[in-house]
């Protein structure tokens, strides 16, 4: 069977090397050896500044919105995961969706100021694939209109934008360590923001509020990340150089060969050193795809459609406003892509998508 993606295990050794120093200091959770260790290693390895790992990657944005949301209206993207929407409305504020770019797929940022009202409070995006939203574009919206800027950065472990980690833009960006992500700790993720001061006020809102023992600074819950995770993490991170080199050897393969008169492939923002983190394709039609997708169920090949559905179709939401983002979530399929991921297995995939 192959399935969209697939969890990379490090060597067992490698993580019992890790655990075995837990289990030396008898610690396994709260800002522990292991955990300390892994957020000064990615904050190299990203080259960002302030990073606090968490327990997933749906909290850190809950936090954000908890912070910078206030109840108000939200602006973001119909085309995310699940989480980007739930997580404005479980905040109780308001999503206001806007349209995505047809062939970035990530939030139109032209049609963002058509959208505030005085009742805007924030903009959360999202970095669709690792592709980088206009980032630039929306820091001056953003400024213009007094607004703060959230990055559902899910997909972006590594994606440099310019120079830069894409975690270096907007107020706060989150990321997403989950076992099928490109990264992970089995759950995990981590709020990344520019500033000490952003920095202290996230990691007390992560830890109960907690200001020592007897004091709270304010308002907090619990996202902390354990040592067993961190060990996770530990173990995952030196092979992370292995990972994107054997994706990119399959984003290659898919370049090279699959039939683009059928389909079309996600057009990166200029500037961006991606992470070959999806290979999204989008069919000329529905119908087009269902054949496609059926076609490779019947051979145990499981692609997703990802992002399905759309998110103003959620039983909570039901609005449409985004004819685009209605058109990409019904043609667009995640093809599989992970490291072990064969040059057999490519070639019966691709041969099943160019002969439909
Ligand atoms: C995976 C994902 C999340 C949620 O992350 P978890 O670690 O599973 O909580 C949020 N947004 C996007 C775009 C994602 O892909």
């Amino acid at each position: 069977m192959i399935n969209v993606t697939k969890t990379y295990f490090p060597p067992i050794e490698d993580y019992q090397r890790q655990l075995e120093r837990i289990w030396k200091n008898q610690w396994l959770t709260n800002n522990g050896e292991l955990y300390k260790e892994l957020s000064q290693k990615l904050q190299v390895y990203l080259g960002v500044n302030n990073i606090i790992p968490m327990t997933n990657g749906t909290l850190p944005l809950q936090i954000a919105l908890n912070a910078f949301g206030e109840g108000g209206e939200v602006i973001t993207t119909p085309f995310s995961y699940v989480a980007t929407t739930a997580t404005i409305v479980w905040e109780k504020c308001t999503p206001v969706f806007v349209d995505i770019h047809p062939e970035y797929l990530t939030i139109d940022e032209t049609k963002i100021e058509a959208a505030i009202t005085d009742k805007t409070t924030a903009i959360l995006a999202t970095h669709v694939y690792g592709n980088p939203c206009a980032v630039e574009e929306i820091e001056a919206i953003a400024k213009k209109h007094k607004l703060k800027v959230i990055y559902d950065a899910a997909h972006c472990f590594g994606v440099k934008y310019k120079g830069y980690s894409i975690f270096n833009y907007g107020d706060v960006s989150t990321c997403s360590f989950h076992a099928t992500k490109l990264f992970h700790t089995g759950e995990g993720g981590a709020l990344l923001c520019q500033d000490e001061a952003t920095r202290q006020e996230m990691w007390f809102r992560h830890n109960f509020g907690h200001n020592g023992q007897e004091e709270y600074y304010g308002l907090g819950l619990n996202a902390k990340m354990s040592e067993l995770q961190a060990a996770m993490g530990l173990s995952v991170l030196p092979y992370m150089e292995y990972i994107l080199t054997e994706r990119q050897r399959v984003c290659k393969y898919y370049d090279k060969h699959l039939d683009f008169n059928l389909l079309s492939k996600l057009k990166l923002r200029e500037g961006t050193q991606w992470n070959y983190s999806y290979y999204p394709v989008v069919f000329k039609s529905e119908s087009q795809l269902l054949k496609v997708k059926s076609k490779l169920e019947a051979q145990d090949i499981f692609p997703r459609r990802y992002f399905y559905p759309n998110l103003e179709d959620l039983p909570y939401i039901q609005s449409s406003q985004c004819p685009i983002a209605d058109d990409i979530v019904k043609s667009v399929l995640c093809l599989p892509i992970y490291d072990s991921l064969s040059h057999e297995n490519l070639k019966q995939i691709t041969s099943i998508i160019n002969y439909d």
